[in-house]
């Protein structure tokens, strides 16, 4: 469509050069194609020339700092210091993601689901545990459309939906401004209000002053956090994540785990998490369901009582430990 708008104006341009050849005495043919000629130059001198999106972003930082506007990483910190498990929403306000007898049956014959069942609030943080295998991952593509369910019912507002997959998924080509900017570019967000987003999306998984770098400058945590921030452009208010965090070392992991909860309390979206790891489940959420072996439903549900935010030193408490404990039971009878 661009291409087609420079070549229109090149043969404007063309155009008008025509007569003004013409009473020069040369001829209006001559006129016309250097009119275009001259018209193509200055379209590609302009493209050239036309502000790169890293160099809008440094401009709309500047402005946000110097013309009053709260920078937007105060911004964030001002949210952050603000946010009480208060602000989650209600939970009793419907759920954001049900599932209703869902069953899944792929077309090779894998007996992926059976009769699953369970929903996940406004402000609720689910985790699922189960064997490998048993179709965690499966849950979390249907819930999204990926694979349609074969059995059972899905009730979720899909327009409104983050996923976080186990590989970043970065574009090698884009930085990480422009990859963050992305899923909000195919969503068609103007591209003004998705230059605000995306500063505001990279500060609160805190990549300022990472946005210009490439994926293959960044430690595995930052290409998860971009890949996080990706998404969170979209305001999601239902957050799918699928083992995001597997790949990344123990620290960095309960960093994230950290970055995870302060997002969950600012955006109070409804959170349905995927991990292997039992005190990461624990850690992260409101409730932790196991599933069976394959094909996979849920077998138990764990309430978790400990308050928002969460202190690293949880990971500590005899309690915690306790809780860890009892869903471990509960998986080992799944695996026997
Ligand atoms: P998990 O995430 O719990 O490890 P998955 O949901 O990825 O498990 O897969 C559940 C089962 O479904 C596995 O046995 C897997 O091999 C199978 N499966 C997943 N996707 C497909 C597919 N597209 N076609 C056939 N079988 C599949």
């Amino acid at each position: 469509m661009t291409f087609l708008v420079y070549v229109a104006v090149s043969i404007g341009i063309g155009l008008v050069c025509r007569p003004i050849m013409r009473s020069k005495g040369r001829s209006a043919g001559t006129g016309f194609w250097l009119g275009f000629f001259l018209g193509v130059v200055g379209l590609v001198v302009a493209v050239l020339l036309r502000p790169t999106r890293e160099f809008e972003a440094v401009k709309l930082r500047k402005r946000r700092a110097t013309m009053g506007d709260v920078p937007s990483h105060a911004a964030v910190s001002e949210r952050e210091r603000a946010a009480t498990p208060s602000e989650i929403p209600d939970a009793a306000a419907g759920p954001a993601l049900s599932f209703s007898n869902v069953s899944m049956v792929f077309p090779d014959g894998t007996h992926a689901l059976r009769e699953t069942t369970f929903s996940v609030s406004p402000g609720e943080f689910v985790t699922v545990v189960g064997p490998s295998g048993c179709g965690k991952s499966t849950l979390l593509r249907i819930a999204s459309g990926l694979n349609p369910a074969t059995g059972g019912s899905v009730s979720v507002d899909r327009s409104s939906l983050g996923y976080v997959f186990q590989d970043a998924t970065l574009l090698p080509w884009r930085s990480v401004l422009r990859n963050v900017e992305m899923m909000a570019e195919l969503e068609g967000v103007p591209r003004d209000e998705r230059l605000e987003r995306t500063l505001d999306a990279i500060d609160l998984v805190g990549l300022n002053g990472a946005e210009f770098k490439y994926p293959k400058q960044l430690s595995g945590g930052m290409k998860m956090r971009a890949s996080l921030a990706r998404s969170l452009v979209l305001n999601p208010k239902v957050f799918l994540f699928d083992e995001p965090f597997g790949a990344v070392d123990e620290i960095t992991r309960e960093r994230l785990n950290d970055e995870v909860i302060k997002l969950f309390q600012l955006e109070g979206f409804a959170g349905l998490f995927i991990t292997h790891s039992i005190s990461e489940a624990v850690f992260l959420s409101t409730r932790v369901l196991v599933m069976s072996a394959r094909p996979g439903h849920i077998v138990a549900d764990f309430p978790i009582p400990f308050p928002y935010p969460r202190d690293p030193e949880l990971r500590f408490d005899p309690e915690f430990a306790e809780l860890c404990g009892q869903i471990s039971h509960e998986l080992r009878g799944v695996h026997a």
